[in-house]
């Protein structure tokens, strides 16, 4: 059961709230927003999945490469896996390209790489 299902009044002009979202860095944050007073609420599960992203995304991680056969095999830090782990899971391959002339970027998710390209 999701609160935000519900009809939620503002709390601080009691107006009716209406269901809404926000895209931050293509989180979508579902949000309400009080049509009196201009105020807006976060959705708390979606504010604190953005806000572990966020952390991730601010952290360098050093990895080391081996070459096994003809390939070069790279480590994913364990804390970046966890956070892709419900798209992880199961999966054998994920899709991989170079963005730039030094940059290699790796899809966990169908949907990520549907929009991105
Ligand atoms: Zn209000």
């Amino acid at each position: 059961m999701d609160l935000f299902n519900h009809p939620i009044l503002c709390n601080s002009c009691t107006a009716l709230t209406n269901l809404g979202s926000i895209n931050r860095e293509g989180f979508q944050i579902r949000t309400l927003e009080c049509p009196q007073c201009e105020k807006v609420i976060y959705h708390p599960l979606d504010i604190k999945e953005y806000e572990k992203f966020k952390k991730l995304k601010n952290k360098d991680f050093g990895v080391k490469l081996r070459f096994v056969g003809n390939s070069y095999c790279v480590s994913i830090p364990r804390q970046i896996i966890r956070y892709f782990e419900h798209e992880s899971q199961n999966k054998k391959t994920v899709k991989m390209s170079i963005e730039g002339p030094d940059k290699i970027v790796m899809y966990f998710s169908e949907e990520i790489y549907k929009d991105g390209n």
